[in-house]
């Protein structure tokens, strides 16, 4: 099974979609491994979006994602990353599809309620960034037979 980093940003944080996200996650079957609040820094910012810290609207990414405490949450299941990916949808919410989170919640490129990690490479190295030792948590919840067939449970 797969480990994938969500984070819900300010934006899910302030307009009171924390539950609403998670609750997505927990239906479809993910498990959810790890889960805390943390107030995000520059410093954390310019590593985890080290790929945008060049770009004219950095600055005003990192005030928004700095607004309020971000929801951390490590999520694992079958495929977990890529599934993540597609229920969080495109990063610009008015062009990503209903029925994902940003499409059926967001009107925002910046402001599009979360984080997902976009390779099982980058999830390895995300979750270590964001959860310390002793904070991610490896049981098996006792529904798994009725979410994955047995050969799938144990891949
Ligand atoms: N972002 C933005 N404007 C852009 C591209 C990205 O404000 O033109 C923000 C947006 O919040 C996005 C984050 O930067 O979620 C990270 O960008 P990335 O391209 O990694 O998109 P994601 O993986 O989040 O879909
Ligand atoms: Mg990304």
């Amino acid at each position: 099974m797969e480990t994938t980093l969500v984070l819900i940003k300010p934006s899910g944080v302030q307009r009171g979609l924390i539950g609403e996200v998670i609750s997505r996650f927990e239906r479809k079957g993910l498990t959810i491994v790890g889960m805390k609040l943390r107030q995000l820094d520059s410093r954390i910012l310019r590593e985890h979006y080290a790929h945008l810290v060049d770009r004219p609207f950095f600055p005003s990414l990192e005030r928004s994602m700095t607004a309020t405490p971000v929801v951390c949450l490590a999520l694992r299941g079958v495929d977990a990353v890529g599934v993540v990916r597609q229920m969080t949808g495109a990063t610009n919410s008015r062009l990503a599809q209903p029925g994902t989170i940003r499409g059926d919640l967001g009107m925002s490129g910046q402001e599009n309620i979360v984080h997902a990690s976009d390779s099982p490479e980058n999830a390895a190295i995300e979750v270590a960034r964001f959860f310390g030792d002793g904070e991610i948590f490896d049981y098996t919840p006792c529904t798994l037979p009725a979410i994955y067939d047995p050969e799938e449970a144990a891949s």
